[in-house]
């Protein structure tokens, strides 16, 4: 651990490395695909794989790549110091990590309590948990601090699961309430902090059990690695990593490199692009074709005090959305067609700023009616800030919706 409290720019980079020994230590971690480990005797594979029962932390416990593996181990280190976790373990995606999440907080008959918020697979693994597993799912408001505590007491969970930053409007959830309304009913609490990043908040530092990332998103940023982290304690992560040996989701070195070399300019990826999303936000709220911007830095916004309250100082997250007034679904799809910056990737979390339309895609499922419950009409555009020049974006925007 650093002698001193070193800053997440710091941290982002300097992370990861392996230390010299008997020979030099590359300067930057390797690629090392290898499914198997040789020790220097019979005898110390013996002492690994009785050490190694699923333990992979140590390099001499190195036995089989599904155990663990040292590109994967200097990504996991890396997030781990961004999370201030004890333990980070990575996966194949973040439906994997949040799979191996889940069942290392339950057992069967236990009960969850849900954001009614939750991105839509996890949704759907959730209600496969309750069908297939035994256990009994329950979906609350999170956005609601009062009625989601209610529903904590009321409920007696064993696990809470929410998002710091829901999907697709930006609004931000209340934590500390959240964290300390579980605490009180001795449940643990899962937080997927994918839209919100290490930059923004840290919530294991604010009493979380486990955080989860998609690491498809912004931990990578450059769209071209699909993974998964975990962060939280050795003792919880042990659960976890035997999850990942059986479940077997495991992330390779190829995509570990990447992850690793990408969450390198996390800090400064995420500080340019919550920069632009508030200029954006700004020109988009004096739109006349504009009828209702979502962004937590404007200072209007419903979502603003949570954000003040929980987020890095001045930083307000790169996820935003917008609504055109009076339109259908085919002017909607005409305004994004035009777009030459903006790209029309179904992701978010990338160095280019990304567009959504989720009443036909991540909300897809839902009736017109259920929609317009969460305030997602056929004119709601959901972006995701990448770090181009904002002025460009703006332009983009203003070419667009003339
Ligand atoms: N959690 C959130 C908030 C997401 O948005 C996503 C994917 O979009 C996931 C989890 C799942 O991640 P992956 O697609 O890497 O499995």
């Amino acid at each position: 651990m650093p002698d001193f409290k070193r800053s997440i720019y710091t941290l982002a980079v300097s992370s990861g490395h392996e230390e010299p020994g008997d020979l030099p230590a590359p300067a930057m971690p390797s690629i090392v695909p290898s499914v198997g480990f040789v020790h220097r005797s019979m005898q110390e594979t013996d002492r690994a794989l009785g050490a190694a029962g699923g333990s992979a932390d140590h390099p001499a416990d190195y036995i089989y790549s599904r155990h663990g593996a040292p590109t994967q181990a200097a990504f996991e280190s890396a997030i781990a110091l961004l999370e201030e976790a004890e333990v980070s373990l990575s996966f194949s995606s973040g439906m994997a990590a949040l799979h191996a999440a889940l069942l290392a907080t339950v057992v069967p008959g236990n009960v969850v309590l849900a954001a009614k918020q939750s991105y839509g697979a996890t949704h759907t693994l959730l209600g496969w948990a309750g069908a297939n597993l035994g256990l009994h799912v329950h979906f609350a408001d999170a956005l609601d601090a009062g009625t989601f505590r209610q529903a904590i007491e009321e409920q007696r969970p064993a696990l809470v699961i929410c998002e710091t930053l829901t999907n697709p409007l930006a609004r931000v959830v209340s934590l500390g309430s959240v964290i300390e309304a579980a605490r009180k009913v001795g449940a643990k609490t899962l937080i997927d902090n994918t839209f919100a990043t290490p930059f923004l908040i840290t919530p294991l530092t604010m009493g979380a059990d486990l955080v989860a990332h998609s690491a498809t998103k912004f931990i990578n940023g450059h769209g071209d690695v699909t993974g998964g982290v975990v962060s939280g304690s050795s003792e919880l992560m042990d659960k976890v990593r035997t999850n990942r040996r059986l479940l077997g989701g495991v992330m390779s070195p190829f995509d570990a490199y990447l992850a690793l070399r990408g969450l390198r300019t996390l800090p400064l990826r995420m500080r340019h692009a919550c920069e632009s999303a508030m200029q954006i936000a700004r020109w988009l709220v004096d739109h006349p074709r504009v009828s209702r911007v979502f962004y937590p830095g404007l200072e209007s916004d419903a979502s603003h005090e949570a954000a003040r309250a929980q987020f890095r100082q001045g930083a307000f997250g790169a996820m935003l959305a917008f609504e055109i007034a009076n339109v259908d679904r085919s002017e909607t799809f005409r305004l994004a067609d035009c777009f030459q910056v903006i790209r029309p990737v179904t992701s978010l979390g990338d160095v280019n700023t990304l567009v959504s339309h989720p009443a036909s895609s991540s909300h897809r499922g839902l009736s017109p009616k259920q929609r317009a419950a969460q305030h997602i009409t056929e004119g709601t555009l959901r972006l995701s800030i990448g770090i181009e020049d904002s002025a460009d974006i703006i332009a983009d925007l203003d070419q667009a919706l003339a």
